[in-house]
Order: structure tokens, then sequence, then C-alpha cells
């Protein structure tokens, strides 16, 4: 299942993933999404306890969805920041409609290689 129809699947609760991939020069592969362990979602909540992850160096960072449409990165999501860039997914889910991060706030742009399936 791609991650985007999991988050469709969860609207209007917010879902939160771990993003498995690489890094090729600037820019982060993403190949795979893993569900956190002990992940919670609901309105306007999504989190997992960051003590709770094996460390595994090929988890990116992590993705939300905002059922809300907004794709800006709150307050509250640079401080729950997790790895090197944090992506956010907003409805109907699919292409383009999500924007990642850098912790520094800085806008990474996506691209959709192939159908993440
Ligand atoms: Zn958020």
């Amino acid at each position: 299942m791609a991650m985007q129809e999991f988050a469709k699947n969860n609207h209007p609760n917010e879902i939160i993933v771990l993003l498995r991939g690489s890094r090729k020069g600037d820019d982060f592969i993403i190949t795979d999404f893993l569900l956190p362990p002990f992940g919670s979602g609901g309105h306007g909540f999504a989190s997992f306890p960051v003590h709770m992850l094996p460390i595994d160096f090929t988890i990116m960072g992590t993705a939300h969805s905002h059922p809300s449409g907004v794709l800006k990165p709150s307050t509250g999501d640079f401080h729950n920041f997790y790895g090197r860039i944090m992506m956010i997914l907003g409805p109907p889910y699919d292409q383009p409609r999500a924007a990642a991060y850098y912790k520094s706030g800085e806008q990474i742009p996506v691209k959709l290689a192939s159908p993440p399936r």
C-alpha cells in the first residue's frame, strides 16, 4: 500500500510514518515507509515515542498528514522533528499534495519517481 493511500484511508485522522530510504547527493530517495512502534493518530495529533525506535540508519525522517490540507509545518511539528527530513501530506493525498522540510524550516522539493507501491 502506498503511503498516500494509508493517509487517505485514515482521513480525517492524522497519520505518522517513518520514511525509509537513502541519501543520494542532495536528494533523499524514499523507497518505503514503516509504521512507528506505538504510533498514535487522532484529530490534529500524531506522534510516537522516539525512545522506542530501533537505531536504523535507513530512516530518513517522518511523514505525517495534515487533514486540514495546510502543508505548512506547525511549531509542534518542529519540536517533534525526527531524522533529517519531515514530509507533510495533504488531502486528497496524491502528488503534488506533499511538502518536505529540513529541521531549519527550509523546504525540499518533492518528486515522485514511480508509484510507491
Ligand atoms: Zn503537522
